[in-house]
C-alpha cells in the first residue's frame, strides 16, 4: 500500500539506502585509495575493482529510472554489500590473508553490518560472510592460527547489537506511524494530501468520498477527480498559498458527481511543500437546500400567480365594463325607439371609446401573450441593422405629441445602430415611454440615445414617483409592481418582458431610482 510506505520503515524507503549505496561506495573508494597508497604491490586487480564500482553505480542509477529498482532500492544495497565483501575476500586471498587485509576485512564487515537495517538483512550477511571465511580458511589453513576467526565473530556481534538498538528506534516509529494512521484513518472528514495536483496520501474517508480504495487514489490529479464544470474553480483555488474553505463538485469513481465542502491549507509534508486537503460531503445538504428553494418558489409562483388573476380580472373588467355600459345604454335607447337622439358627433364619441376599450383589451391580452411567450422561450427575433435614436423619436412622437409641443419632453439623440428586432425594441421603448408618463406625476420627460465603448444605450427619466430601493431589482421579474394596483393600474408584466427582449438581444436593462423623486431607466444594446 502506498499510503503505508509513508507509515512503516521511513528509515527503510528508498532515500535512506539511496543514501547507503552513496556511503558504501564512497567506503569502497576510499578504501580503494588507501591500499594504492599504503600496499602498492599488493594484489588488487583493476578488472574486479572496475566491475564492483560499475555495479554499484548503475544500481544507484537504476532506482532513478526504473520503478522495480525504485522499490526495491534495499534489495539493491544488500546485493552491493555482499559483492563488495565478496570482492574483498578475494583480494583477502589473493594476498594471502597478510595481516593488513585481516584489518581491512574486519574493517570491511563491521562498516557493512553497521549499515544493515533488519535482522533478517544481518542474520543473512553474517551467515554469508561466515561461509566466505569458513571457505578462506580452507582454502589459507594459515589463517585458523591468527586473530581472524575470533575478531571477525566480536564484529558481527557488536553490528548485532547495535542493530538491536536501531530496531528499537525503528519500532517506535512503526508503532507511532500505526498509531498516526488509525488517527488518520478514523476521522469523518476525508483528508487528501497532494503536491502540486498530485494526489500523495489520502485516509479511508476521503477514499469512500470517491467510492475508491486508498491504492487506486494515490497519484491521481486532483483535476481528474474533480467534476467537468468545476475544474477552473478549483484549478484557480489551488494557485492560492492561504487557507481556503469552499463548495465544489467532485467525481466518484463510477463517474457519479458528488457535492463537497472542502478546505486546504498548506503544511510540508514528507519534507516537501504540499496542501491538506479536508472533505466533506454534503449533497444531501445541498439536496436539501435545493428543494427547499424550489418550495420557496414554487410557493412563490403560486402567490405572484393568484396576484396576478386578480389584478389581471380588474384590469380587463374596467375596459369590458365601459363598453358593456355604453352598449346597455344603446340598447336602452333601441328599446326607446329614441336612435335619433344619437347624431353623428356623438356617434363618433361612442365609437371612440369603444375603440379605446378594445385596444385596451386588446393590448393586455397582448402582454399576457407575450409573457407566456417569452417564458416558454419562444422570442424569435427578426434582426436589421437599425438606428435607436431614430426608433425612438418615432416612437415619442407617436406616444407624446402634446408633451414635445408643450416643452415638456427633452429628448438627446445621437445616432447610434444596433441590430436589432425593430418591432420587439419599439415595444421596450413604448413601455419605458408609457411607464414614465404613467408613473411620472405630469412632470417634466429627458430621452437621450447615445453610444458608449461597446453599446447602443437609451435612457428614460422622469422625475415622478420614484421607487423604493428594495424594489429596483424586483420589478423587472414577473408581476412584479412597486405601487398598490388600488393607486395605478398595471399587469406587472411590462418590464418584465422589456428585460426579456433586451437580454435576448444580449443587452441591460437597469434602473437608478429615488422615492418621490424620480427615475431613469436605462437600456444597453450591443452596437455590433
Ligand atoms: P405595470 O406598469 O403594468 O405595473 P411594469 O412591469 O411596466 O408593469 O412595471 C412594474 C412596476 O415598476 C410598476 O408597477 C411600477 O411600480 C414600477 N415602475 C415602472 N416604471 C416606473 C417609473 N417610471 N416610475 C416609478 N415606478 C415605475
Amino acid at each position: 500500500m502506498e499510503g503505508s510506505s509513508l507509515q512503516a520503515g521511513k528509515l527503510q524507503g528508498v532515500a535512506s539506502h539511496r543514501r547507503l549505496l552513496v556511503i558504501a561506495s564512497s567506503f569502497y573508494f576510499a578504501w580503494w585509495f588507501a591500499v594504492e597508497l599504503f600496499l602498492p604491490g599488493a594484489f588488487n586487480p583493476v578488472g574486479s575493482r572496475m566491475a564492483v564500482v560499475a555495479v554499484i553505480l548503475v544500481g544507484l542509477a537504476a532506482t532513478y529510472w526504473s520503478e522495480w529498482c525504485h522499490r526495491n532500492a534495499r534489495f539493491l544495497f544488500y546485493g552491493t554489500a555482499w559483492l563488495i565483501t565478496l570482492h574483498y575476500y578475494y583480494l583477502f586471498y589473493g594476498n594471502h590473508g597478510t595481516t593488513n587485509w585481516i584489518l581491512g576485512c574486519y574493517i570491511t564487515v563491521m562498516a557493512i553490518n553497521l549499515c544493515f537495517l533488519s535482522r533478517a538483512a544481518l542474520m543473512a550477511y553474517s551467515i554469508f560472510v561466515f561461509l566466505l571465511s569458513v571457505l578462506l580458511v580452507l582454502s589459507l589453513p594459515e589463517l585458523a592460527q591468527s586473530v581472524f576467526f575470533p575478531g571477525l565473530i566480536t564484529i558481527v556481534l557488536q553490528g548485532n547489537m547495535r542493530l538491536n538498538a536501531r530496531l528499537h528506534l525503528i519500532q517506535t516509529l512503526e508503532d507511532s506511524n500505526v498509531r498516526f494512521q488509525s488517527l488518520f484513518d478514523s476521522t469523518f472528514e476525508g483528508i487528501v494530501v497532494h503536491e502540486g495536483g498530485k494526489i500523495i496520501d489520502i485516509n479511508e474517508a476521503g477514499a469512500r468520498l470517491f467510492r475508491a480504495t486508498r491504492d487506486e487514489m494515490v497519484g491521481k490529479e486532483i483535476l481528474d477527480i474533480v467534476h467537468p464544470e468545476r475544474r477552473e474553480q478549483v484549478a484557480a483555488k489551488m494557485q492560492l498559498a492561504d487557507t481556503l474553505a469552499y463548495e465544489t463538485i467532485i467525481l466518484a469513481k463510477d463517474g457519479t458527481p458528488v457535492e463537497i465542502e472542502l478546505r486546504a491549507k498548506s503544511l510540508r509534508y514528507d519534507n516537501r511543500p504540499a496542501r491538506i486537503v479536508t472533505l466533506q460531503e454534503i449533497s444531501d445538504r445541498k439536496r436539501a437546500e435545493r428543494e427547499t428553494i424550489a418550495a420557496l418558489a414554487m410557493a412563490e409562483n403560486v402567490r405572484l400567480r393568484d396576484e396576478f388573476i386578480s389584478i389581471a380580472s380588474h384590469e380587463l373588467r374596467t375596459p369590458l365594463t365601459a363598453l358593456k355600459l355604453q352598449i346597455q345604454m344603446m340598447d336602452r335607447d333601441s328599446g326607446n325607439n329614441s336612435l335619433s337622439q344619437y347624431t353623428p358627433d356623438r356617434l363618433r364619441a361612442v365609437i371612440r371609446l369603444f375603440l379605446r376599450q378594445t385596444d385596451r383589451l386588446t393590448e393586455l391580452v397582448e402582454s399576457m401573450l407575450d409573457v407566456s411567450r417569452v417564458s416558454k422561450g419562444r422570442l424569435e427575433l427578426d434582426r436589421q441593422m437599425l438606428d435607436l435614436s431614430g426608433l425612438v423619436r418615432e416612437v415619442a412622437e407617436t406616444l407624446l405629441p402634446d408633451a414635445i409641443r408643450d416643452g415638456k419632453l427633452t429628448m438627446r439623440l445621437e445616432p447610434v445602430f444596433t441590430n436589432g428586432d425593430r418591432t420587439r425594441l419599439k415595444q421596450v421603448v413604448e413601455n419605458l415611454i408609457t411607464n414614465a408618463t404613467k408613473y411620472g406625476e405630469s412632470k417634466p420627460l429627458e430621452i437621450s440615445v447615445f453610444a458608449d465603448a461597446n453599446d447602443a444605450v437609451l435612457t428614460v427619466a422622469d422625475h415622478g414617483i420614484g421607487i423604493a430601493s428594495e424594489f429596483t431589482r424586483r420589478i423587472f421579474n414577473r408581476f412584479e409592481r412597486a405601487v398598490s394596483p388600488k393607486n395605478i393600474a398595471g399587469l406587472g408584466l411590462g418590464l418584465y418582458i422589456c428585460r426579456q427582449i433586451v437580454e435576448a438581444h444580449s443587452g441591460a436593462i437597469s434602473v437608478e431610482s429615488d422615492l418621490g423623486k424620480g427615475s431613469t431607466f436605462r437600456v444597453q444594446l450591443p452596437r455590433k
